[in-house]
């Protein structure tokens, strides 16, 4: 099923709104997220426009999953955070999506705490959102 109205679903202006396409795996979508205070921030949205994990069938969930570790597990590799938080969000949308944002203990914004969904603190430039994509790329 397909959300005319969903950011995951039509993608393109929506999700350029905050995000940019990196690729797709097996179960889901990647974007980078535009707001970049935590270097390599991502997020991993099912290929399906279900709310709820429970809305899945145990394969389909199991696929996403794995793919959610292998966004992270690349996210470790190529920018070697302290931790990676995980937020799964979406009272107003309906499309399951895992927020990846990595932390670093050298940086103290937001470490010991939660993630702000959307700080407005820190944008790139083209060149440098094509820099991150590419060090993540290596490693996905
Ligand atoms: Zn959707």
């Amino acid at each position: 099923m397909i959300d005319n109205n969903c950011s995951y679903c039509v993608e393109g202006e929506l999700v350029a709104k905050f995000g940019i396409k990196i690729c797709e795996l097996e179960a889901s979508k990647v974007y980078l997220f535009k707001e970049q205070s935590h270097k390599g921030r991502v997020i991993v949205a099912s290929k399906f426009h279900v709310s709820e994990m429970i809305e899945l069938s145990d394969e389909e969930r199991n696929a996403f999953f794995a793919d959610v570790n292998h966004v992270a597990n690349a996210i470790h590799k190529a920018f070697s955070p302290d931790k990676v938080n995980y937020g799964a969000y979406g009272d107003t949308g309906h499309h399951l999506h895992f927020h990846l944002v990595p932390k670093y203990k050298d940086d103290e914004f937001e470490w010991g705490g939660t993630f702000a969904m959307d700080p407005k603190r820190k944008t790139l430039s083209d060149a440098e959102y094509d820099a991150i994509i590419a060090e993540l790329k290596k490693c996905l």
